[in-house]
């Protein structure tokens, strides 16, 4: 594509302008250390889709043929030419070339942060540690921690766990507990973490159980609470887990933090996000951020954030999932939603390699739709140029009421 001087002008803007990622799963610092083209890629959305990496110079070429024009690849690609100056393409042939420069840059145990904060840009990023929430990996300089609701939504015994394999007796000093002291365990978990820095909640249970949930009373999450798992029923199951959720959205409130929920995706019969309608309705003091665009129900995302003021939408893994849909949901978004006050994006990434990537495929996707918009005379361009920056930072300052080092006013300039 020949990119018209609009484009470029909006693009130079975007590259000037500091980034806010509002969730990042990024590895532990050892984990980068010694990290190969191989690893990188199996860290990311391109190791989920099960085309095997191999280790041979044959395997490589079968991966490349089939992965290639796959987006994830290709925005992975585009951040690792970035990084390291591969000429454009990773080819089975530079294969190793690239895998030693990796290597030779992470040697520096700092490099995953500098990538970060340089190349992404990121002054503040939320960190959703799933294999030990809460946590900021020691780095509270750049992470805000987010606390996840999974295994508490799903495991009402301790031989229950969660899609991510996480369970409360193994996390917290929960054994021989009633149900009484067990809610106030898991809920004080919550409170202690939001004094401790985290700035919201984060719910992906759509991985392994539907969006709808329903109003339930304690007397019968307590009643389920230790059941045996092999006298459970489903709908005993999912009860106990919209007891939880209910709970959850209450303390967010309470606390005044943002319900972070994975929609789309995940366990395509239930992730639709207007299963999470009544929920929204039900909680209209908690501040619900549905993630993903929903993908693939992005115009439902807008219809909710139009008709509900708890709603906010982040873009977060979409440009990467599909980038045209990206950039038809940004399209729809920007004209339905009340407020562009309301509006994010993370990278949802491992590696900073990764990230680099999700970043660079949203900071195309924002700017192809204000190109269009400025060229419509939809706004102008000091309105698209005011909107880049509130959904690169100053919305999710905003929203998760980040303290940010400096006066935000100097941010970009
Ligand atoms: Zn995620």
């Amino acid at each position: 594509m020949k990119a018209s001087n609009l484009y470029e002008q909006i693009y130079k803007y975007i590259e000037r302008t500091p980034v806010i990622s509002t969730h990042e799963h990024h590895l532990n610092d050892e984990d980068h250390q010694n990290i190969t083209l191989e690893a990188i890629i199996d860290k990311s959305y391109v190791g989920w889709q099960n085309i095997p990496v191999g280790t041979t110079s044959q395997e490589h070429t079968q991966f490349l043929e089939k992965a290639r024009y796959n987006s994830y690849f290709v925005w992975l690609q585009k951040a690792i030419d970035k990084l390291y100056d591969i000429g454009g393409k990773i080819t089975p042939e530079n294969w190793e070339v690239i895998s030693n420069k990796i290597k030779r840059k992470h040697k520096d145990p700092a490099a995953h942060l500098a990538i970060l904060k340089n190349q992404c840009r990121y002054i503040r990023a939320l960190s959703d540690i799933y294999w030990e929430t809460g946590s900021d990996l020691g780095h509270p300089e750049l992470f805000s921690p987010v606390v996840r609701s999974d295994m508490f939504v799903k495991c009402y015994h301790p031989l229950v766990r969660d899609h991510d394999d996480n369970s409360p007796w193994e996390f917290l000093p929960v054994r021989g507990l009633t149900f009484r002291e067990y809610m106030d365990l898991i809920l004080g978990f919550h409170r202690d973490r939001v004094d401790k820095g985290a700035v919201s909640f984060k719910l992906a249970t759509a991985y392994e159980r539907p969006l709808s949930v329903g109003s339930v009373a304690y007397e019968r999450a307590a009643r389920i609470y230790m059941t045996d798992p092999k006298d459970i029923t489903d709908e005993d199951m999912l009860a106990y887990g919209d007891y939880i959720i209910n709970r959850i959205c209450e303390l967010a409130a309470e606390l005044d933090v943002p319900y972070q929920i994975h929609t789309g995706l995940g366990e395509l019969k239930g992730s639709n996000p207007m299963l999470f309608e009544s929920t929204i309705t039900r909680h209209p003091e908690t501040r619900f951020v549905l993630f993903h665009g929903g993908y693939p129900w992005y115009h439902e995302i807008g219809a909710l954030a139009h008709n509900h003021d708890n709603v906010f939408i982040d873009m977060v893994w979409l440009p990467i999932i599909c980038t045209q849909a990206a950039v038809q949901a940004l399209d729809e978004y920007i004209e339905v939603i009340p407020t562009a006050d309301r509006i994010t994006w993370g990278s949802d990434t491992w590696t900073s390699e990764e990230a680099l990537g999700a970043l660079l495929a949203f900071q195309h996707t924002l700017t192809q739709v204000l190109t269009k918009k400025v060229n419509e005379e939809y706004i102008d361009i000091d309105d698209a140029q005011i909107f880049v920056e509130k959904v690169l930072f100053r919305n999710a300052k905003n929203i998760y009421t980040l303290e940010l080092p400096g006066n935000d006013g100097c941010l970009n300039g």
